[in-house]
């Protein structure tokens, strides 16, 4: 019997085609989220290719140190699914053509109009004493068998097919089998303006704080996340105190993180800056216009994902050239000339004049470098200018960025809807 309190799992993806750089894992990316809300800790992820020996290897290793061993991909009829084959050997379960998979397979096809051919009836094939995992949304069927004291369970590549089939059987049966543990409690915080170490920094000596609380500390374009875990207890088991002390120690954190990187924070949980900007501006009932250069539309597209943002997005317009700096913002060509296109003052121009034009509460604006060419000692790549024009006045910010271009662009605009959020909160109201 495995054990009978699942803490610690390890996922294995296997697909040669995630080895070669065209395809990422995004499996074990929603598996490790959904183990986690069930309180099972991942400690180990591997990707390998489709090689009997291969997958055979990891399988014994993640074994040895994991209660759980989630393995996705080589499940279909093609030569190169392997890994019925390789959890059979390295288990010593000789694949068994099994009647209820077999049924399966048949009824999925019957039910799009088709008869199995005989590589597909391949994949009813499991290893003696596996329990079958029918497939809700496609043909292979999955499995899960004891193995050392460890579930080792295998699901299809195909990502919708593994989540399905991961959250409709999977977790029921775990449920059934050895009760699940308290979901961990997860809370995360979005900051943008400071640098990871700057942030890390800040929180070093809350690191030790709270046993029972992981915080952890993750960059991106979009700015610095930080994430605090608290992992439940056994549901049922003893310590029922523990998920609850640790529910408070996470708060009083939290309490404490804020107060740490006070005006850096723009967001918690699933929210995204746009939202949170689409939100305040639709409170005050504010519109916005766009000038966008070296971002090329990224902000209005990033504003306008978010449902209802019609209600505050006007127009955005993309003046990528001098010309349309001019023609469509009323740029003066000597403030170009004088200044050069990326500016504070240039910058300014711009959202003053997609304000006035549009006639709308804010006008935003960007210009800068995103390289890889076009830099200079004094205006180098990465260099980006946010300009927002109110009724009160126009302010302007410079931004330092690195990165490649793509980096760039999305840092930009994020940038630059920092700014909108640093403003909001100073009293830009409707008409001012
Ligand atoms: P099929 O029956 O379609 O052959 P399978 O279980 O054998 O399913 P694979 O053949 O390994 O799965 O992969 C099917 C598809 O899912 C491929 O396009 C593959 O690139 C993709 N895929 C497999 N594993 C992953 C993963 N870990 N993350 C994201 N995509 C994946």
């Amino acid at each position: 019997m495995w054990s009978s309190d699942l803490k610690v799992a390890e996922i294995i993806a296997v697909g040669s085609e995630l080895l070669l750089g065209g395809r990422t894992d995004t499996n074990s990316v929603f598996l490790a989220d959904l183990l986690a809300q069930q309180g099972i800790e991942v400690r180990f992820k591997s990707v390998v290719g489709d090689s009997v020996e291969d997958i055979g290897v990891v399988v014994k290793q993640a074994a040895c140190r994991a209660d759980l061993v989630l393995l996705t991909g080589g499940l279909g009829p093609t030569v190169d699914d392997l890994t019925r084959e390789a959890v059979a050997r390295v288990t010593g379960r000789p694949l068994r053509q099994r009647v209820q998979a077999l049924r399966a397979i048949k009824a999925s096809l019957a039910s799009r109009g088709g008869t199995p051919t005989s590589f597909q009836l391949r994949q009813a094939a499991i290893p003696a004493g596996a329990r079958v995992l029918p497939n809700p949304a496609g043909i292979a069927p999955g499995f899960a068998l004891e193995w050392r004291g460890c579930l080792v369970i295998v699901l299809p590549g195909v990502p919708h097919e593994a989540k399905q089939l991961f959250t409709e059987v999977v977790l029921p049966m775990l449920a059934e089998k050895v009760g699940l543990r308290e979901p961990a409690d997860r809370r995360i915080l979005h900051t943008f303006g400071l640098t990871e170490s700057a942030v890390d920094q800040r929180l070093r000596s809350l690191f030790t704080q709270g046993k029972h609380i992981r915080l952890g500390v993750l960059a991106s374009p979009l700015g610095v996340t930080i994430s605090l875990t608290s992992w439940g207890q056994s549901l049922g088991g003893s310590g029922s105190s523990g998920p609850r002390k640790a529910a408070t120690g996470q708060d009083r954190l939290v309490e404490k993180i804020r107060r740490r990187l006070h005006g850096y924070i723009f967001a918690e949980g699933q929210d995204s800056m746009e939202e949170v900007i689409g939100r305040t501006l639709t409170a005050r009932g504010l519109t916005l216009s766009l000038a966008e250069s070296c971002t090329g539309g990224l902000i209005v597209h990033r504003l306008t994902q978010v449902p209802g943002s019609s209600a505050y997005v006007e127009r955005g317009v993309v003046c990528y050239s001098n010309r349309a700096k001019m023609e469509l913002l009323g740029v003066k060509e000597k403030d170009l000339m004088n200044y050069g296109a990326v500016s504070s003052q240039v910058a300014g121009a711009m959202a003053r004049g997609i304000r006035s034009r549009s006639r709308t509460d804010l006008g935003l604006s960007v210009t800068g470098i995103a390289g890889p060419s076009g830099g200079s000692p004094q205006k180098p790549v990465g260099l980006v200018y946010v300009g927002l024009a109110t009724g009160r006045g126009c302010f302007t910010q410079e931004y330092r960025f690195h990165g490649d271009r793509s980096f760039i662009k999305l840092r930009a605009s994020q940038g630059a809807l920092d700014v909108v959020r640093r403003w909001l909160p100073v009293g830009i109201a409707k008409g001012k």
